[in-house]
């Protein structure tokens, strides 16, 4: 298989998708499907790019993430660690660890990010958790919306 970046972080016969298919927790970011899980390595390959001021969801769950930032520059919330992240960094997302990504600069944020096909679905902080999170100073400046 082989799929031509065809342009402007698009690639050939592979449709540009919402982020996420309802909610309002996230903003200005899009998804597309490189590779989808073949039995042998059930795993899914992903670009999202978040648009300049946009945000991915405030969440955790279960499964892991692999993220390679692919285009411009952002910030990234990691548990209780907050990275200004660019071009070529590479992230870990730990099981059960609160992450966000945030397109903080004027340019967008792009990046690959893998999954297992299997996966549990993302929680998103209770008024508790978000209570706890805005502790620290440098969290709540992040997550403010
Ligand atoms: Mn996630």
């Amino acid at each position: 298989m082989f799929i031509r970046h065809s342009g402007d972080y698009r690639w050939e016969n592979v449709q540009l998708l919402a982020y996420k298919e309802e909610g309002n927790h996230f903003k200005n970011i899009t998804r597309q499907i490189l590779l989808d899980g073949q039995p042998e390595l059930p795993c899914q390959v992903r670009y999202f790019e978040i648009a300049s001021g946009g945000y991915s969801t405030l969440e955790q769950h279960q499964h892991i993430h692999y993220v390679v930032i692919s285009r411009g520059n952002g910030d990234a919330l990691v548990g209780d660690a907050i990275y200004h992240v660019q071009e070529k960094d590479v992230l870990m997302i730990p099981s059960l660890t609160w992450h966000q990504f945030r397109a903080t600069s004027d340019q967008p944020l792009g990046f690959i990010c893998l999954v297992h096909m299997e996966r549990d679905k993302a929680l998103l902080p209770t008024e508790e958790d978000l209570k706890l999170l805005n502790q620290n100073p440098d969290i709540a400046e992040f997550i403010r919306c």
